[in-house]
């Protein structure tokens, strides 16, 4: 034994397990070939210019439906359709938005309503602030300190890699305005939930919680937000006016479907989810253009190669950013039938960086095949017993299988939910690196690319 062959007979032995059994060559040539894929930015371009923003329930919504059926059916897809629900519809008029401290340092505030938002009466609304540096202050607040006045909650939300932040520092967002409401505020403005220092406000929804009744609830971007911090500081008392015009009506969204047949067509269907509804104020490239264009891009792949063992199911979810609507309506549909895994891309377009699974105990050795195939890419093995995702969260709560290919969020938090959510920020190798995380796992989890099944011949 030569010394070069006896060295690479130590390293295999003290190689772990997962690097040594081989991957399918075809999933990696699959894997490797979507490094240079087109259609996801040309479906994430063609979105983002044709049809731009489009809020759940708006006739924009409807544009990007009608653009999505085109786009699908064009791309090959099969059964291409659309499975609309009605639901309450929120919008607002973009330009009316503004705040302004009146007293004691006059001067403009970036400004925008969160989702759910009441109206202020035309022309606005101007009371004293009241300031608080967390949501669990304003929870621990006498009522009488609150009542008559507008709220100002802040926070200190970090940036992180998987976004956890977002979770505990959502909260200002999500629970202050029912909590102000509660306490008799005339109004709430929060410190925008996002890790950027630019004049760009976040919005996001709020749902007011049970026996609060709408006020108007707002964001101010991070600058604006430390700008009023300080002005409190100052120990004067602090007039605001808040100046929102929004609506209520009752409106229609819809998921869009498209399937990839099987060669069982009996098989439970390997499901790959983005939501198609953005924000009002960017164009939603990042959230979630991106990832509807990631997941459809993937499945163009297998389809192109032949014919997987079990079908795959593109679901373009509706309505996910005020409520995940499209999420539930499918699972109110479909969530009792057996579906082979979950999948859903909505956290812009970073690479993937780590991908967990939760296919259960039996599937433990399918779930490592599929993190020896994706390692190549720099994805590195995460957990076995869970797994995320928003429309398709509440089916893998009831305990649907899952997996999540986590993309890095460090900088997400910067474009989430602004008018800075536009095509631009997307970078075109990152989304094929993402291509490439999905088609390996399409590859692995469809069962195997087969021949077209035979047609009979008519004579
Ligand atoms: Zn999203
Ligand atoms: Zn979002």
């Amino acid at each position: 034994m030569t010394r070069s062959a006896f060295a690479a007979l130590f390293m295999a032995a003290a190689t772990p397990l997962l690097a040594q059994t081989p991957v399918d060559p075809k999933v990696a040539a699959l894997r490797d070939a979507a490094l240079d894929d087109d259609t996801a930015w040309d479906i994430v371009e063609g979105l983002t210019t044709e049809v731009g923003p489009r809020l759940a329930g708006t006739a924009a919504e409807a544009r990007a439906r009608d653009w999505s059926v085109r786009k699908l059916t064009a791309l090959g897809f099969a059964n291409v359709r659309v499975d609309t629900f009605p639901m309450p519809v929120w919008s607002r008029d973009i330009d009316s938005e503004s705040a302004a401290v009146v007293a004691p340092f006059p001067q403009p505030l970036a400004v925008t309503a969160l989702g759910n938002s009441a109206a202020t009466p035309l022309g606005g609304i101007q009371g004293e602030v009241v300031g608080f540096d967390t949501i669990d202050d304003l929870i621990a607040a006498p009522d009488a300190s609150v009542r008559g006045k507008i709220v100002f909650v802040s926070h200190a939300m970090p940036r992180t890699q998987d976004g956890s932040s977002y979770g505990a520092f959502g909260r200002p967002r999500r629970e202050g305005p029912s909590v102000a409401s509660r306490k008799g505020a005339l109004a709430i403005v929060i410190r925008s939930i996002g890790t950027d220092y630019h004049r760009n406000p976040h919005t996001g929804v709020q749902t007011w919680a049970d026996g609060a009744t709408p006020i108007p609830a707002a964001a101010l971007s991070l600058p604006d937000a430390e700008q009023l911090q300080r002005i409190l500081k100052r120990g004067q008392p602090v007039t605001l006016r808040l100046n929102l015009q929004n609506r209520m009506t009752q409106g229609q969204s819809g998921n869009v479907i498209a399937d990839v047949p099987g060669r069982d067509p009996n098989a439970p269907p390997v499901l790959v989810a983005c939501h198609l509804d953005s924000w009002d104020l960017g164009t939603g490239a990042v959230d979630d253009g991106a990832g509807c264009a990631i997941v459809a891009a993937a499945a163009k792949r297998i389809m192109n190669a032949g014919r997987p063992l079990r079908p795959i199911r593109i679901v373009w979810f509706g309505a996910e950013e005020v409520g995940l609507f499209g999420g539930l309506d499918y699972r109110a549909k479909y969530g009792k039938q057996l579906h082979y895994a979950l999948a859903e891309s909505d956290f812009g377009a970073g690479r993937i960086y780590r991908v967990n699974s939760n296919l259960g105990p039996a599937r433990k050795a399918e779930a490592q095949a599929l993190q020896r195939a994706l390692a190549p890419l720099g994805i590195v093995p995460g957990e076995l017993d869970s797994a995320g995702g928003s429309d398709i969260g509440p089916m893998l709560a009831d305990g649907l299988p899952g997996v999540e290919l986590q993309q890095d969020g460090t900088h997400y938090f910067d474009l989430h939910h602004t008018q800075d959510d536009t095509l631009d920020k997307i970078d075109k190798k990152d989304l094929q690196q993402n291509v490439a995380a999905w088609t390996t796992m399409l590859a692995v989890l469809s069962g195997g690319i087969g021949p077209e099944p035979k047609r009979r011949s008519r004579r």
